[in-house]
């Protein structure tokens, strides 16, 4: 099957063309011959599957009839993060660099002034979030009652992030006889309904989940101690001695865990920029282009600011914390191993993380094996809490684990998706450190050190042969003598010196 057979126009053609894509993936090959013959579509797909392209390429040849309105956008597509919006608008410049359409985005974090302009000159296609599409609407600055098409991206994102009340209102604000696309990667039956609302008599696209635990990947855990120093610098022996490393993202549960463990890692040298809900756009999308580009070989991460996006393959996944959720697990370590490409996902295993661990591994159907030493047996036992019986939610208290969340809304949005997180307890247990090779550091020379990087004393370890790649991760461990605690800073020095420079994006 080629792109010709689907109905799309001439200059569509040209840029998928220019684009270098040969072939429609199946949900472009599934969708879009729907799409442009004026059907509602319920499209259940994941990221990474081609899906924007299904909607946006029929949506340009659908724009290449009329124009827009001041105030007016003819098509609206709700994203439920800033970074989605900012996808899906490169995706119009990059296939829609045959047209002259306008593009707009209305996204939070962003001046009301240079959105209001781009709105009174009309707009084609409208790209935004739902809380600051409904604060230009309830100011008069935006009538939606022009919209054709409405997209609703990424829908079970947005129910974890509290949007579908947003949603639903929006709903009542376009016109009744627009088509509507709905994407999910899930179905659950909150989602079923607001589909059922949404759409009339849909055409329903449904592609593969890509395989659970991918062939491709080589799944690990660590056993690791109570404290996050502990299993910060556990962390940090594991990326040093990856074998093949490009990259990797790390993710955490927490976003106040994600900004602590990134000022951590370039504290040490690493090359790490860091994604959470409490940064500003400029901050996010600097972060996210220092970590595509290749300039910052690590991305620290909460799953809410993570999902969805469109990162290139990594070579490593780290679960710094265990994911509450086991569908969580299956996204985060999908993040490597694409496309054929071989990855590696290890997690850092405290003994109260043992339940989620059962968890992920009754929904894969597999074990994952342990990376060094398994947890002593009498460490296994969960806090006192935990012990006795107390939920895991219930475990924090309330305030703090609202105010932790990420994708809260201020208005009138639920907040699903607190998950209760408690500290590891301790063991000994360390994976041994080996010698990864020189160029797949993830870290580089810092830019502000005063002396060229070369000249700097090397750490003695540089000079050890390097080991095989084998099968394992992580070669497994002799029980390695407990280190004293000590302040993190003085691992710095363990550093040879081209390894030393982050990318200094604001935590
Ligand atoms: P998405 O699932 O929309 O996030 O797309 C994932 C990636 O696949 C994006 O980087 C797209 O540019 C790319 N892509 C989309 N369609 C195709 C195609 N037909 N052939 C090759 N790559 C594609």
């Amino acid at each position: 099957m080629s792109f010709s057979h689907l109905g799309l126009s001439d200059k569509v053609l040209g840029a998928i063309d220019a684009a270098g894509y040969k072939t429609p993936t199946p949900i472009q090959e599934q969708a879009i011959p729907h799409v442009l013959a004026r059907r509602d579509v319920l499209g259940i797909a994941q990221t990474g599957t081609g899906k924007t392209a299904a909607f946006v390429l029929p949506m340009l040849t659908m724009l290449e009839k009329g124009r827009a309105r001041a105030r007016m956008p003819r098509t609206l597509i709700l994203e439920p993060t800033r970074e989605l919006a900012a996808q899906v608008e490169e995706q119009f410049d990059k296939y829609g660099k045959n047209h002259k359409l306008n593009v707009a985005l209305i996204i939070g974090g962003v001046s009301f002034g240079d959105q209001d302009t781009k709105l009174v000159r009309g707009v084609d296609v409208l790209i935004a979030t739902p809380g600051r599409l409904l604060d230009h609407s309830e100011r008069g600055r935006l009538l939606l009652s022009g919209v054709e098409l409405l997209i609703i991206d990424e829908a079970d994102r947005m129910l974890d992030m509290g949007f579908i009340p947003d949603i639903e209102r929006i709903g009542k604000l376009v016109p009744f006889t627009r088509q509507t696309l709905f994407f999910t990667a899930t179905m659950p039956p909150e989602i079923q309904r607001i589909a059922d609302n949404f759409l009339h008599n849909p055409v329903r696209v449904e592609v593969s989940k890509p395989a659970t635990a991918a062939a491709t990947i080589t799944q690990g855990q660590v056993s690791v101690g109570r404290e996050g120093h502990e299993k910060r610098d556990t962390l940090r022996r594991l990326i040093r001695n990856a074998d093949n490393f490009k990259n990797a993202i790390i993710f955490c549960n927490r976003k106040r865990e994600v900004a602590l463990l990134h000022k951590s890692l370039v504290s040490h040298g690493f090359n790490a920029v860091a994604l959470h809900g409490d940064l500003d756009q400029s901050a996010r999308t600097a972060a996210l282009e220092a970590f595509r580009s290749g300039n910052a070989k690590l991305l620290i991460a909460s799953d809410v600011a993570a999902r969805g996006l469109d990162i290139p393959a990594v070579s490593h996944v780290f679960n710094f914390d265990v994911p509450h959720h086991p569908d969580d697990y299956v996204h985060r370590i999908g993040r490597t191993g694409r496309a054929g490409l071989t990855g590696t996902a290890i997690s850092l295993v405290a003994p109260i993380d043992a339940k989620s661990v059962q968890a992920i591994e009754k929904l894969m159907n597999m074990t994952i094996p342990f990376m060094g030493e398994p947890p002593k047996a009498e460490s296994t036992a969960e806090t006192p809490e935990a012990a006795a019986g107390e939920p895991r939610a219930n475990r924090r208290p309330a305030g703090e684990r609202s105010s932790e969340r990420e994708g809260g809304r201020t208005r009138g949005g639920r907040n699903r998706g607190g998950r209760g997180e408690r500290g590891p307890r301790n063991d000994q247990s360390q994976p041994v450190a080996a010698q990864a090779p020189a160029e797949q550091s993830p870290v580089q020379p810092r830019a502000e050190q005063s002396q060229p990087a070369r000249e700097q004393p090397r750490h003695p370890r540089q000079e050890q042969p390097r080991r095989q790649p084998d099968k394992a991760p992580v070669r497994a461990s002799q029980p390695q003598p407990k280190r004293e605690p000590q302040a993190e800073e003085s691992d710095g020095s363990h550093l040879p010196a081209f390894l030393l420079r982050p990318v200094t994006i604001k935590a």
